[in-house]
């Protein structure tokens, strides 16, 4: 299921689908699909949104885009070029054009390396920068992600910085080897409700600033629709829907869209939700039906048997729930 990019497109998976081996039972393994035929397309300058729960897929897909995971069907085509068949050194470049940031900034940054460190580094990499010239650079990057002074913030440790600065360091990572594209993956989820803003806003600019495009990955449907120009709704690894933001958040059809839209504060939403119900989705590999059977109060027979088609409700906004077939 895609919803065209308006722009032309820098980024187009299709069908992306991933495998895992995980512990069955009486010792053996099973297969499951947190990923299943996932398809969308990102634009030049674009930002689009992945949103789910926990296991819907979307922290997977989005690692699966930048060859962090291999998929065991589908395609990944970058300007045009399936990075799925892409060798390690091909990767190594397609790294300086796709960078992710990570949901802990924490963890995703050496507690024995000061800011100046983490930043010198790529730099160095990607533009064999000389050393005379890093302190510039680095400042230039501390100044565009908002970590002034520069001169004071070069030498400090990740245990002295706060959750927003450290997230701030993390983008100013994957600035610095001038990416086309970012993977944000739920980047403000484990920061203060006061900072969350910020770090938001700072994406927004360098969006705008720097022509990037990005994933934005999150549980949030309120943040998703403040970022992004598009969002996805995934469930058990499958896109269950998507339209323009402001069109899914007002009109969406999916009982899991509106469940999701329901959770957010000061949602408006007041049509019929499914109940809540509980437990993580079905990703076993040979499952039937819709992977929303569990917990949708609207199941029919048919959704037990048979994957529902993706409908287009109208040219922007495609749903997968047999509850819109005619
Ligand atoms: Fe519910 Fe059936 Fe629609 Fe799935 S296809 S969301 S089970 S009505």
């Amino acid at each position: 299921m895609s919803v065209n990019s308006k722009t032309s497109d820098l980024l187009e998976v299709r069908d992306l689908t991933v495998h895992f081996s995980v512990p069955g039972r009486f010792g053996s393994m099973k297969k499951i699909v947190p990923v299943d035929h996932v398809s969308f397309r990102l634009g030049q300058k674009d930002t689009i949104a992945l949103v789910g729960e926990s296991g819907s897929g979307k922290t997977t897909t989005g690692r699966t885009v930048l060859r962090l995971i291999r998929p065991v069907y589908g395609e990944i085509l970058y300007q045009g070029h399936d990075v799925v068949k892409w060798s390690a050194r091909q990767l190594v470049r397609y790294h300086r054009s796709a960078q992710m940031i990570f949901q802990d900034p924490y963890g995703s940054l050496n507690p024995v390396h000061t800011v100046f460190q983490h930043l010198a580094l790529p730099l160095r990499n990607a533009h064999k920068t000389r050393n005379a010239s890093l302190t510039d650079l680095v400042d230039e990057l501390l100044n565009t992600v908002g970590l002034t002074p520069a001169m004071d913030m070069r030498e400090k440790y990740p245990h002295e910085l706060s959750g927003g600065q450290r997230q701030r360091v993390a983008i100013a990572r994957a600035l610095a080897v001038h990416p086309q594209f970012l993977v944000a993956d739920e980047p403000i989820s484990m920061l203060d409700v006061s900072i969350r803003a910020g770090i938001l806003h700072l994406l927004e600019d360098l969006q705008a600033n720097f022509g990037l495009s990005m994933i934005y990955i999150t549980h949030d449907l309120a943040s998703a629709r403040y970022i992004a120009g598009r969002i996805f709704v995934m469930y058990g690894g499958v896109i269950v829907e998507s339209a323009y933001s402001g069109d899914l958040i007002k009109n969406p059809y999916h009982p899991y869209t509106r469940l999701l839209l329901a959770a957010s504060p000061g949602s408006r939403f007041t049509g019929p939700l499914p109940e809540t119900g509980s437990g993580a989705p079905n990703l076993e590999e040979h499952r039937a039906g819709c992977v929303f059977q569990e917990r949708c109060p609207y199941v029919m027979p048919q959704c037990r048997i048979e994957r529902p088609p993706v409908l287009e409700i109208d040219v922007s906004h495609n749903v997968a729930c047999y509850l819109y077939s005619s």
